[in-house]
């Protein structure tokens, strides 16, 4: 019993039984499809790349963090299933080279998920004496770098006519009070480039869309926090992001809540969403409490 038990998880754990069970239970909803994911190595970037490979893509993995990038891509297949690549979004060479190693590799790019990103300094969150230089470093990654993401995929997109490209943005695109003001700007900066891709490419057959995440236990969001409370342990900073920050009562928000937000947006079942800001957030974003007791509450 002991020995089937050990088979079985034995199984589960090995990525090519994983990918052929998904196959035959015919969930690969990006089956044949090549995916480039940038900030892959990490977080939000990471568990996309794990779901686009189990809905059998293959994916690109672009970020600056060698180790966990390698160690990424090996652990999500063999072969051609996962690549990783050095890649800094804010070299527009570099993402143009990520871009076309898809296409050398497998011969064409269908998902580009924008994903890369940087919170910035919490420290200097105040805008009365806001860093300019951690502005422009917020703004080269988060919106440069996507900027430059959706440019290079479009190159190899549109004569193809068809292709996803996803941006990450976020709720601090949405509300005022999440992060630093480059932050805000950054990813607000994002949905309107979103939305000015969308309609320049929707004649195109390339659709573009946004996925905007609420806090997630990353290391971007422990960072910021441990920035912004730093006299609180480590502990308190995950319970800010997974319990104070969340909206809902039982479920909390997860890196693969993002990346099946991002499955979606990539696969055929969203063939007419363009132009869209999928909002992952509990609600977060549409509870403004009264600034009073509510009837019957005084
Ligand atoms: P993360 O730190 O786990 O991942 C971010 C990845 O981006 C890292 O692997 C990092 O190396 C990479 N990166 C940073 N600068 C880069 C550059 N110049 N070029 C290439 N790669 C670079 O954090 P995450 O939370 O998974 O972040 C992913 C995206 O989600 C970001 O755009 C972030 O702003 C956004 N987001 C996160 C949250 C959250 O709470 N975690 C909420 C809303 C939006």
């Amino acid at each position: 019993m002991l020995r089937a038990l050990q088979l079985v998880r034995r199984l589960r754990d090995n990525s090519a039984f994983v990918n052929a069970f998904s196959s035959a239970s015919g969930s690969q909803r990006l089956a044949g499809k090549v995916a480039a994911i940038t900030g892959g190595a990490s977080g939000i970037g990471r568990a996309t790349a794990a779901e686009f490979v189990r809905n059998g893509a293959r994916v690109i993995i672009a970020d600056v963090q060698d180790d966990l990038g390698r160690a990424a891509a090996a652990e999500l297949g063999a072969g051609d299933t996962a690549i990783y690549t050095r890649c800094d979004v804010t070299d527009e060479a570099q993402v143009a080279a990520a871009v076309d190693l898809a296409v050398a590799r497998h011969g064409r790019l269908d998902v580009m998920f924008n994903n890369a990103g940087i919170g910035g300094d919490m420290r200097s969150a105040a805008l009365a004496s806001m860093d300019m230089a951690d502005f422009d470093r917020v703004m080269a990654v988060n919106t440069r770098g996507v900027v430059a993401g959706v440019k290079h995929a479009a190159r190899v997109m549109v004569p193809r006519r068809a292709g996803s490209i996803i941006c990450t943005a976020s709720t601090a695109a949405l509300l005022g009070s999440l992060g630093t003001v480059a932050y805000g700007v950054s990813k607000a900066a994002v949905v309107g480039l979103v939305r000015a891709a969308a309609a320049e490419l929707a004649r195109s057959g390339v659709r573009v869309n946004a996925v905007s995440p609420h806090g997630v236990p990353t290391p971007l969001a422990m960072r910021a926090v441990a920035q912004w409370y730093p006299e609180r342990s480590a502990e308190e900073h995950r319970r800010i992001v997974v319990e104070d920050m969340n909206e809902m009562v039982g479920p909390v928000l997860e890196e693969e809540d993002i990346a099946r937000a991002a499955l979606y947006l990539a696969s055929d079942e969203a063939k007419y969403v363009n132009g869209h800001n999928l909002v992952v957030d509990g609600g977060y974003t549409v509870n403004k409490p009264l600034n009073m007791p509510a009837p019957g509450q005084e």
